[in-house]
């Protein structure tokens, strides 16, 4: 039984769940639901053999309510207006959620990444970037792009470069994209801020005692038992947090040529040596190779993390899922009728839309860095380090009570910008989490985490569109 709703009506079933128990007037709530804006492209690139490749791109904005629009590019062939329209509207509801001041948008090209030679690659993406400028679809004060699914640093920097070539007098080019390379005007911690931000959210869940009781698991991340599903970049950071930070112990692992299991946890950087000297995950020393890889979902563990793409679980392999609680660290992996399923099983679903939302959390800093022209700590790194030396000596001298030099250099450290960023990020997902775990409470069972932290997202934008007197 495959899913029966598309990607995006599925996000706009959730939505319509969440909406039913807001107050908010059925206009209002129809124009936070629309896309905004998308564009459909075709485009040339000549291929390295001198063959000519047609290339399909999109790029939807769903939220004008707050500038610039923000979110991912991906390249997959899963690409399509539909796919795009979903993921820009997961963007706004996350951003609002961690109260990042943007709307929501994605984009993508319909490519299979691996097929393209890196040259082509470049092409397809300076071109892409061209289009986008082209039709205002692009800029720091419009819509500023990030990776996503098959992108990473290296895109982002082209993507920079060409919008920079374009706009020669935009002094604040730099923030036309984000999770560019630190050496382009990146920020140090962005490349495994989706990661950690899970990692963060992992942990703060897992603290509650009350609300792992209700599930069935012990209070806090040692020792659980975890399973990832897709090792690039958001997978791959998220199991390293949890098991080096978080003690948890990863038992099982799935990536695109199949999955393994191994009851004594796999070690995670061990496991990316073996799949960058093979090829592959399989055949990993003293794990177990499973007969294909959507059976790594199956595994017995207690946390799930579907770290791929969406429709990962859906009703059809739903009920053979043993994990007790699932992390959308992916956008959508788990469709809203298997969703739903698992609330009324005890299942405890972290949605995306809270979860992976450490990335666009980042991003944001890195914009605000673009704007301001300078790295973070710059100004008062050495301040801070000479006034607190200075209290340490005043300590000692009141005291008699000496410091050694290691803890002196402890105590009085100025932040580095990467202390600022994971410092922030930190506080980000506890935040928000407590925002959302408070409205999901209030509900008294009536509706799930995802649902809650909808209702939280429509209340934030429906305020914005009041505030500013659109709506009554
Ligand atoms: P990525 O391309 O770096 O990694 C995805 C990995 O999944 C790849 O290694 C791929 O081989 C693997 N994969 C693909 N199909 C699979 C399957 N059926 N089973 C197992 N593995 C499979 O992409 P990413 O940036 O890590 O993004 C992954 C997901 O996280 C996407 O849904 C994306 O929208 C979401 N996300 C990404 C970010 C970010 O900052 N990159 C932020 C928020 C959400």
């Amino acid at each position: 039984m495959s899913e029966p709703l598309t990607f995006f009506e599925q996000v706009n079933r959730n939505f319509d769940k969440a909406a039913a128990f807001t107050s908010h007037p059925p206009g209002i709530l129809e124009q936070i639901k629309q896309i905004n804006s998308v564009i459909h492209f075709v485009f040339p690139i000549k291929r390295d053999d001198g063959s000519v490749a047609v290339m399909h791109g999109w790029r939807a904005e769903h939220s004008h309510h707050k500038l610039p629009t923000k979110g991912g590019i991906r390249y997959a062939m899963t690409v399509n207006e539909d796919e795009v329209m979903a993921l820009a509207a997961l963007m706004t509801y996350k951003c609002a959620i961690v109260n990042v001041p943007f709307g929501g948008a994605t984009g993508g090209v319909r490519i299979a990444a691996h097929e393209y030679s890196e040259s082509e690659l470049e092409r397809i993406t300076r071109r892409f970037t061209f289009e986008l400028f082209t039709k205002n679809f692009i800029g720091p004060g419009l819509d500023v792009p990030a990776p996503d699914f098959g992108t990473g640093q290296r895109e982002m920097a082209w993507i920079a470069d060409t919008y920079a070539t374009l706009a020669p007098h935009d002094i604040n080019a730099a923030g036309c994209v984000t999770a560019k390379p630190v050496s382009e005007g990146g920020i140090e911690g962005r490349a495994e801020a989706t990661g950690r931000g899970v990692f963060y959210a992992l942990r703060e869940v897992c603290s509650i005692a009350e609300d792992m009781r209700a599930i069935g698991l012990t209070a806090g991340l040692e020792g659980k038992r975890v399973v990832v599903q897709g090792l690039g970049n958001v997978g791959y950071h998220t199991a390293k947090f949890l098991q080096e930070d978080g003690g948890a112990l990863i038992v099982g692992a799935a990536e695109h040529e199949g999955a393994i299991a191994k009851r004594g946890g796999i070690d995670v950087e061990a496991l990316m040596a073996h799949r960058l000297a093979t090829g592959s995950i399989l055949g990993f020393e003293g794990a177990t190779d499973l007969a294909s890889r959507d059976l790594g979902l199956e595994v017995d563990c207690d946390i799930l993390i579907p770290a791929a793409l969406e429709n990962a679980i859906t009703m059809d392999n739903a009920p053979r899922i043993k994990a007790k609680i699932i992390a959308e660290a992916a956008n959508g992996p788990v469709s809203s009728t298997a969703s739903e399923a698992f609330f009324e099983r005890g299942v405890l679903v972290l949605p995306d839309t809270y979860v992976n939302a450490g990335g666009v959390t980042v991003s944001y800093f890195e914009w605000l860095k673009n704007l301001e022209h300078v790295q973070f700590g710059r100004l008062e790194k050495r301040f801070d380090e000479q006034s607190a030396r200075r209290l340490l000596t005043a300590i000692e001298h009141a005291t008699g009570r000496g410091f050694s030099d290691q803890e002196i250099s402890s105590i009085a450290r100025g932040a580095e910008e990467i202390d600022l960023v994971n410092s922030g990020l930190e506080e980000t997902m506890i935040e928000a989490y407590h925002t959302v775990r408070e409205i999901f409470k209030r509900g008294g069972g009536a509706y799930d985490l995802r649902a809650a932290s909808m209702i939280g997202a429509i209340d934030k934008v429906a305020l914005a569109y009041k505030d500013r007197g659109i709506f009554p």
